[in-house]
């Protein structure tokens, strides 16, 4: 099926009518028209205040993976010594990544029901003295949220040159403190907690990423160099999507307008409700702790005595969709994503009355 009456999944999440409208114009060349770069850079201090951020923000073509491999492939070379903290899918992920650049990339195990404990970080930052840094704030396919701010402090206090962070999942659905967390690139995307379409990579660059950029020289459609001077000389690597711009200024605006507080709010009521009536209703979190779980998606158990083909095939047959996990947790974890403007009471409400319906079939 193309649209579900109950959409819940972890992103893409339903887009609202106002960004959905920004691709039914006509616009000119991005290129050529000075408006589009007034569109850009409204744009970009628009996300400096969701991400809490001084730092320049790049908006580029593509999906949030383009500047996750961008951000690495600009950064790194050959040899260059990362550290990787592993918690989940998206954490390991980026470590093979960062595989393809250099091969001396190490990874701080943890479980993907856990969260990073920040005095195994330290040992390792210490023993390695990596380049970089890697973590995940909102490790999606578990529904964890790292304490990103404790791992900050460890990168100032050791003098690591890099911090990478995915806030893909968290950005404008959890308070994300870029610059006090000293996070060099912060990685976004526009699909999860902002509710546009997936046509456009966010980071944000610290003064010191860009001149490991300039020095490092990667050349390619993810680069990131041709960014520093874009906006001030007027010229593009490439022509830019206007329609996505123009959503993404448009969903930015929807969040600011509602406040961010507000919104985190209503990401930790939705949380709040889903994780009670999965709870009434006998499912266990997959997160080993409650507190480990993120505002912006709830991970479960699915139950074996049903199993996830039979678990998604009656949700669907009611109308609703969630996701399912990847990798390892497979068949084992189904997620809830109330993130975004699927963070709504009322439609989590809803979504819960359904599951409970279609776990007693
Ligand atoms: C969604 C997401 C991404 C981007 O991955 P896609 O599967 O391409 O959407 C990256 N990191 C995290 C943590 C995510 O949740």
């Amino acid at each position: 099926m193309k649209t579900y009456r109950i959409p819940m999944v972890p992103g893409p999440t339903s887009a609202p009518e106002p960004v959905l409208a920004a691709y039914t114009v006509n616009y000119g060349s991005g290129d050529l028209e000075p408006e589009y770069y007034e569109l850009y850079e409204e744009t970009q201090s628009r996300l400096q205040r969701i991400m809490g951020t001084s730092n320049s923000i790049v908006i580029m073509s593509g999906e949030a993976m383009v500047t996750l491999w961008g951000a690495l492939k600009s950064c790194l070379k050959p040899g260059d010594r990362v550290l990787c903290i592993g918690t989940g899918v998206f954490g390991y992920g980026i470590g093979q990544m960062a595989r393809s650049v250099t091969s001396d990339v190490h990874f701080v195990d943890f479980s993907y029901d856990e969260i990073c404990r920040p005095e195994r970080a330290e040992d390792a930052i210490m023993s390695l003295r990596p380049k970089m840094v890697t973590m995940v704030h909102c490790e999606t396919p578990s529904g964890t949220l790292n304490p990103v701010a404790e791992i900050g402090q460890l990168i100032r206090l050791h003098g690591v040159p890099l911090f990478y962070v995915d806030a893909v999942s968290s950005a404008g659905g959890v308070p994300l403190l870029t610059n006090e967390w000293a996070i060099d690139l912060c990685l976004v995307g526009t699909q999860k907690c902002l509710s546009a379409l997936p046509d456009l990579g966010i980071l944000s660059v610290s003064e010191r990423a860009w001149q490991v950029i300039k020095e490092v020289r990667y050349e390619g459609y993810d680069a990131l160099g041709p960014w520093r001077t874009a906006l001030s000389d007027r010229w593009l690597p490439y022509t830019p999507s206007w329609q996505a711009m123009a959503a993404l200024h448009t969903a930015c605006g929807l969040l600011l307008d509602e406040g961010l507080d507000r919104v985190f709010q209503r990401h930790a009521d939705a949380a709040q409700l889903c994780r009670r009536r999965a709870k009434e209703m006998g499912l266990e979190l997959f997160p080993r702790r409650e507190e480990y779980c993120s505002p912006t998606v709830t991970a479960l158990k699915v139950p074996e005595r049903i199993g996830w083909a039979e678990l998604d095939r009656r949700l669907r047959s009611a109308g609703m969709v969630v996701g399912g996990s990847l990798e390892k947790l497979a068949g084992k974890v189904f997620r809830i994503g109330h993130m975004g403007t699927q963070a709504n009471l009322q439609l989590v409400e809803q979504a819960m009355d359904v599951l409970e319906q279609m776990l007693r079939l």
